[in-house]
């Protein structure tokens, strides 16, 4: 094996530059050694790329960095007590990024995406914008997915189901009849569409992009809403009965989003917060009891989620090969910052791909 592994660097805001680092080694006790072969470039990858982490934590430590948190890969090596028949060298595998603790409130109370020593791989840590990362085994899913975008998209796609679970929705408890709607239609707000809808719900999305809302509707969505539009809130109250939507979920990062999401959810409903923002709004917090909603916030996801996210990108790869707008290979990874960045007309998933 070579003493070193290429991988696209961080090094500082802006600056991204391929660079041989130590290679990681053999895998120990538990872990498993990958091959990435596909990275999701992700919002929260744009801020890290623009030095916005580093400014909201106040936090000087990240950088140099190798991001990629949305990754598939090929198992190459595994340690002591990983069982090499559920993971066979060469099988391919979606990654679940958080490194969580296992013994904190969170982790002890079945929310380990919410662990208080959570490290992310991509993020606390180098992720997947390298030739070879180790990972532990609770990490790794095997799948049957054939291509390694749609493989990284599970990553992402949990991120939806996590949200959906939120609210009460989960494979074993299916949506039939619910109404959701989805402010946002970014990769997120399409995943939570997606999986909705594929789960029984009906779905409706708020966009003030047209195209966001066409692929939205490909993806199930029964009504495509413009943000700005002055009858939008008329519109979604009459999809919903008069009543509004059972769940809003708000997937915009946009602060005064949630005074509007609380606005428009039915009596008695759930707001589900997906969308990360260091921004604040004036809310009114009387319409809480008034109207009885609940507010949830969803952070990444549970390794259940993680697993049912898998099954569901298994089962509808198409759906899911539709939401990856550009394939961009590892040496011009720069190339797929800026393309994110840029979010023109017909950007969705952009993907470094790495071999
Ligand atoms: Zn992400
Ligand atoms: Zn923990």
């Amino acid at each position: 094996m070579n003493s070193e592994v290429r991988a696209a660097v961080l090094t500082a805001p802006g600056s991204l530059e391929q660079r041989d680092l130590p290679d990681p080694g053999q895998p120990g006790p538990g872990q498993v050694l990958v091959r990435p072969e596909a990275v999701g470039i992700c919002g929260s990858d744009l801020h890290y790329f623009d030095g916005d982490l580093g400014a909201l934590t106040g936090d000087s430590d990240w950088f140099p960095r190798v991001l990629g948190h949305e990754l598939s890969a090929i198992v190459e090596a595994v340690g002591e007590g990983v069982d090499g028949l559920r993971f066979p060298v060469g099988c391919r595998v979606a990654v679940w990024p958080l490194e969580t603790c296992g013994s904190c409130y969170a982790c002890s109370h079945g929310r380990e995406n919410a662990c208080y020593n959570m490290r992310i791989i991509g993020v606390h840590r180098d992720g997947g914008l390298s030739q070879r990362l180790l990972v532990q085994q609770g990490s790794v899913f095997r799948t049957s997915i054939t291509e390694p975008e749609i493989a990284a998209f599970a990553e992402p796609l949990s991120v939806a189901v996590h949200a959906l679970a939120r609210a009460g929705i989960t494979p074993d408890r299916p949506a039939g009849g619910t109404r959701i709607a989805v402010l946002g239609a970014g990769p997120i707000g399409q995943a939570v569409v997606f999986a909705a809808s594929a789960w029984g719900a009906s779905t409706a999305v708020v966009d003030p992009k047209q195209g966001r809302r066409a692929m939205a509707q490909h993806l199930g969505a029964e009504l495509g809403l413009g943000a700005s539009a002055g009858s939008m809130a008329d519109e979604l109250r009459q999809w919903g009965d008069g009543f509004g939507p059972d769940i809003v979920i708000d997937t915009t990062g946009v602060p005064s989003v949630l005074a509007q999401a609380v606005d428009l959810v039915a009596r008695g409903g759930n707001v589900v917060v997906v969308g990360l923002t260091g921004g604040s709004a004036p809310f009114s917090s009387g319409v809480l009891p008034e109207k009885e909603v609940s507010i949830h916030g969803a952070s990444c996801a549970t390794r259940t989620d993680f697993a049912s996210a898998v099954r569901l990108a298994e089962t509808h790869q198409d759906s899911v090969a539709a939401l990856v707008s550009h394939v961009v290979p590892v040496e011009r990874a720069k190339d797929a910052f800026a393309l994110a960045h840029e979010a023109a007309a017909g950007t969705m998933k952009v993907v470094v791909r790495l071999s």
